[in-house]
């Protein structure tokens, strides 16, 4: 009954503890609703971030031929047709009558025209005229804002137009953009523009049939809903081509390139303290911590993205549920053990209490049975006398030693219901102690002589030692002690009983009480052996007065036992002045 609202108490905790636990990972988890659809949208674009068609490593045809970037014919297709600008280019060139200065601005203005078209040998007329026309200036130092524009202009064009004389065109075109640098930004996008288109070209070629195969798998695909899809990984590559109805773009970066894309597009998503994102991207991690515990998800199967809220400091994040449990742990513990100690005090108690119940039913039947006896022995030998007997004398001092017996267990059990009721009362008085031991002794004699029994006494001499005492609960203890000393060793035959500094001893040579007995039988109604077995007579309560008698007068009493036999000192006062003999 004790235990059980523990073990409740425990339950409870354990449950709110669990409850806890799923609360904060609730909370944490709405906490970063919104966060996952953000990641989601990062991962779906970290391979086409940016305006088209600069991101796509390709550009295809719905046919599947490519449309960006163009590709360049290692030779210029040769052209038939006329070209007056073509013609006007040579004859600018070849006019002697021009000063160098004239044929730059002649040039120029030739390559301001629109649609210039090609030479003979293929090659862009514009950027010849412009190429030329740079050379010419720079050698007249034409001003070196004019030439600036000269080059932009060129750039543009070879990038536009993109043929094998591009990259050197590029190159030389690049010289002139001095410090400041004119249309930095226009130029720089041409030239970002011709390095991607340069790279994919250069892409194309590497995997060229790679890249073949993805695009027969995907217009072999009547699936015209599947705008986007993942169509393989290849070796540290991503493919991504999505189907427009028009055209197919090919998007292909390096897994490093996507990882790097998804921490920069991930950064502005805040998160709680503990918590990160992981990323992933058909099969691949493409950024964030693979071993990491994961609090919540979500996937996109259109793309094939999945985005993870994971735990960074996982033990950060549950050191506050962490501490609480401890703390809860502790206090059940404590629960338990208040509760186990209060259990075992009310079993102890509970223990006691029926030995108690038990020593009394046997200290009734005790005091009956040595009640019962002297009266029927008194009764007879009072018929005996009344009928005249021989043995007068006789009887009439076993008479008198049996009324003496009932008279010392009367007196001992009106004793012990005074100190039970708690109305017994002490009259301590000066007393003469070797008087009063003396006096005790010669009460026992005749029952120790009826046995063979010697009682000697080793006390002060008259008016040698006075205490203040109550002199007649003294005396009961003594004769309490003495009488158990003639009961429990019969066979020996003698008794010593000493007075002298404050302490009194009865030693007899009987057979040793076991350590284990030594303080118990100074409890009330204890009596060693088994009430069957027992064979001296007693009710058990003539060693608890002397105790309490002993502690009356500011003392105690115990004893001492070896196998010599036992000796019983009964202290008054704080300690015995003289050593016990
Ligand atoms: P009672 O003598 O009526 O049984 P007591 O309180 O006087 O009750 O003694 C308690 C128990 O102590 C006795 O039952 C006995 O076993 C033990 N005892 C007392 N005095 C002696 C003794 N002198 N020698 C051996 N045992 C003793």
């Amino acid at each position: 009954m004790i235990l059980l609202p523990v073990l409740a108490l425990g339950a409870v905790g354990l449950w709110q503890l669990r409850q806890d636990r799923a609360a904060a990972l609730a909370e944490a988890r709405a906490a970063v609703e919104g966060k996952l659809e953000e990641a989601i949208q990062v991962g779906s674009s970290v391979l086409t971030t940016g305006p088209r068609p600069e991101t796509a490593t390709a550009i295809f045809s719905a046919n599947g031929e490519v449309s960006w970037p163009e590709s360049i014919p290692l030779v210029p297709s040769p052209n038939s047709a006329s070209n007056p600008h073509a013609e006007k280019l040579n004859q600018i060139m070849g006019d002697p009558r021009l000063t160098l200065s004239e044929q730059a601005h002649a040039l120029h203005e030739l390559a301001s025209m629109e649609d210039c078209g090609a030479t003979a040998a293929g090659f862009q007329v514009r950027q010849l005229a412009l190429r030329n026309a740079l050379l010419f200036g720079k050698e007249v130092k034409i001003e070196a804002v004019t030439l600036r524009d000269w080059a932009f202009d060129l750039t543009v064009d070879a990038v536009k137009h993109p043929t094998i004389l591009s990259e050197k065109l590029l190159l030389e075109a690049r010289e002139f953009n001095t410090d400041p640098p004119a249309k930095e930004t226009a130029w720089n996008r041409a030239l970002e523009s011709w390095d991607r288109a340069h790279a994919s070209r250069q892409f194309l070629q590497e995997h060229g049939s790679a890249i073949q195969g993805l695009l027969n798998g995907l217009t072999n695909q009547d699936d015209e809903a599947t705008l986007s899809k993942w169509i393989g990984t290849g070796p540290g590559i991503f493919f991504k081509l999505r189907k427009d109805p028009e055209e197919i773009s090919l998007y292909a970066l390096t897994a490093e390139g996507i990882s790097q894309n998804a921490a920069t597009g991930l950064k502005p998503i805040s998160l709680p303290r503990h918590l990160g994102i992981r990323l992933t991207l058909g099969d691949r991690l493409v950024f964030g911590d693979p071993e990491a515990e994961v609090l919540s998800m979500a996937n996109d199967p259109m793309s094939k993205v999945r985005a993870e809220i994971v735990f960074t400091d996982r033990d950060a994040f549950f050191k506050p549920i962490r501490q609480r449990s401890v703390r809860t742990a502790w206090l059940i513990a404590f629960a338990v053990l208040a509760a186990g100690i209060g259990w075992f005090a009310a079993w102890r108690a509970f223990v006691r209490q029926r030995q108690l119940v038990a020593m009394k039913d046997n200290f009734v039947s005790a005091v009956s049975h040595e009640l019962k006896a002297p009266i029927a022995a008194i009764g007879l030998m009072a018929e005996e006398l009344g009928a005249g007997s021989e043995k007068r004398v006789e009887y009439t001092r076993l008479i008198a030693g049996e009324c003496a017996r009932l008279g010392s267990l009367v007196e001992n059990v009106l004793d012990y219901a005074r100190i039970e009721s708690g109305s017994d009362e002490f009259n301590f008085e000066e007393a003469d102690l070797g008087e009063l031991v003396r006096a005790a002794a010669e009460l026992m004699r005749p029952p120790a002589a009826e046995r063979g029994i010697e009682i000697q006494v080793q006390a002060p001499p008259a008016g040698e030692h006075c205490a203040i005492v109550d002199a007649r609960a003294i005396g009961r203890a003594v004769v309490n002690l003495l009488d158990n000393a003639i009961k429990y060793a019969p066979s020996e035959k003698s008794i010593t009983l000493t007075a002298g500094g404050d302490c009194i001893s009865v030693a007899d040579k009987g057979i040793p009480i076991p350590a284990s007995e030594r303080r118990q039988i100074f409890e009330r109604f204890y009596r060693s052996g088994s009430e069957l077995t027992r064979e001296t007579k007693g009710v058990g309560i003539g060693l608890s007065l002397v105790s309490h008698i002993a502690k009356a007068h500011s003392g105690k009493a115990w004893v001492e036992s070896d196998k010599t036999g036992n000796r019983f000192i009964l202290q008054i006062g704080e300690q015995c002045s003289a050593p016990i003999q």
